[in-house]
């Protein structure tokens, strides 16, 4: 079944809406065991039925989203119904609806919105319980007028969701062609290259019968995403975590920051952090998960170095002779962090952002992190991370936490 997305609105295309329909009904879809074949967008206007035009040529089913309000730039209804060349007419039924979504909320109904119980001659309308445009299905061949079946959709998300659950997935499993949803896994890693990745493991992986490849650099990670048969997703997972097992952090689509919270609970550990340059970025992450008061007793933003002596005693002598951003520091604001928590490990992070505050001896973009286990030894790294300030701060969070999370994995540094 060969299936296309048409999204309508000048706001999309002017970047004053991000255009999330076309990845909620991809996902959807793709449950249910369909794929999107093609995702147009188009402004308000001409542009409507242009679009549908050319894709009811093509596809068996299209989803047409937006321009079914009352205002004079929502012509999606008109536009179909012209292309298609079915007449439009009132619906008593939609009609009726409309009435009684505005009688509920006592308010008078304008008479643009009359317009929105129009339909065309023998479609079926969608009821909509949470807005006043009511959805169009118009079956294939509906009049002779397209082999396509066609989906008229409000734009507002949560109108759009419950009609689509309600309306239109029923109404694409009556048309069949739905198979086996296939496997979808992400495997995430940190610590490596897209390229670097790429080339460890792909012409191993294009090798498994039936196994469908792709890869997504993210901000300091990189996904990769198998789709097939459950077997195929398997052999593809077993091959990947075989090579590469130590730069995986998730072969189940989490966040960096949702193992560290499992993992540390799992083994009933406590985690504290010092942060510096991260201004709480890695507490905030941590915290973004549910159940993170199992795991983070405390975290400390130390970011002036009196604050760093006296919350963390940190040594003043080593902060004059090694500077805050240095070795020593951050080895002793995890100590400090564990001696003032009680907790099982501490991450402690000093590094320099920028754009200004380097040298040559510490560039812009170096930090220093430390991991300490409580009764056990410091772990400390020197990176450089060349990014934008967020950027850095994302980075070093990430880099943070992936050392959180081999500590809490194996219990040893
Ligand atoms: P419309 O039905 O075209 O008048 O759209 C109504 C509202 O839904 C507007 O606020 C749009 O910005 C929003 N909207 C329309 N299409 C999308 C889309 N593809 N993604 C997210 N929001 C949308
Ligand atoms: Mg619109």
């Amino acid at each position: 079944m060969k299936i296309e997305i048409l999204n309508t609105g000048s706001e999309l295309l002017l970047g004053r809406t991000l255009n999330t329909h076309g990845q909620w009904i991809g996902r959807e879809l793709f449950e249910l065991g369909l794929r999107v074949d093609r995702l147009v967008t188009v402004p308000d206007g001409e542009a409507i039925a242009d679009g549908i035009r050319e894709a009811v040529a093509r596809c068996d089913v299209l989803l047409v989203t937006g321009g079914l309000g009352p205002t004079s730039d929502d012509i999606t209804r008109e536009a179909a119904s012209a292309v298609l060349g079915i007449e439009l007419i009132e619906d008593e039924a939609a009609l009726r609806s409309l009435e009684a979504f505005f009688e509920k909320r006592e308010r008078e109904m304008a008479p643009e919105n009359r317009r929105q119980a129009q339909v065309p001659v023998g479609a079926d309308v969608l009821p909509n319980p949470n807005g006043t445009a009511p959805g169009i299905y118009i079956p294939p061949r509906l009049n002779g007028a397209a082999n396509c079946a066609v989906f008229l959709l409000p734009g507002p998300p949560r109108e759009l969701h419950p009609m689509f659950e309600a309306e239109v997935v029923p109404r694409l499993r009556s048309l069949g062609g739905i198979e086996e949803p296939g496997r979808i896994l992400e495997l995430k890693f940190t610590g490596i290259g897209e390229s670097e990745l790429h080339r460890e493991i792909d012409a191993a992986l294009e090798a498994i019968p039936g196994l469908e490849v792709g890869y997504c650099a993210r901000p300091s990670e990189v996904d990769l995403r198998l789709i097939g048969s459950a077997e195929a997703v398997e052999a593809g997972r077993r091959l990947a975590l075989g090579r590469l097992g130590d730069r995986c952090f998730s072969d189940a689509g989490e966040s960096m920051e949702e193992v560290v919270v499992r993992g540390m609970r799992a083994r009933g550990l406590k985690l504290a952090l010092a942060e510096s340059c991260t201004g709480g970025l890695i507490a905030s992450r941590i915290t973004d998960v549910p159940g993170a008061s199992a795991v983070l007793t405390l975290g400390f933003v130390t970011y002036a170095n009196e604050a760093k002596v006296s919350l963390l005693g940190v040594s003043e002598a080593d902060l004059v002779a090694h500077g805050a951003v240095s070795e020593p520091v951050a080895l002793q604001m995890a100590e400090g962090a564990i001696r003032a928590s009680g907790a099982d490990v501490a991450a402690a992070v000093t590094g320099i952002a920028g754009p200004d505050g380097g040298s040559a001896e510490k560039p812009v973009g170096t930090v220093f992190i430390a991991v300490a286990t409580r009764g056990g030894s410091t772990r400390v790294e020197r990176q450089l991370h060349l990014r934008s300030r967020t950027g850095f701060k994302q980075a070093v969070s990430q880099a943070a936490l992936e050392m959180v999370r081999r500590v809490a994995q194996n219990s040893v540094l």
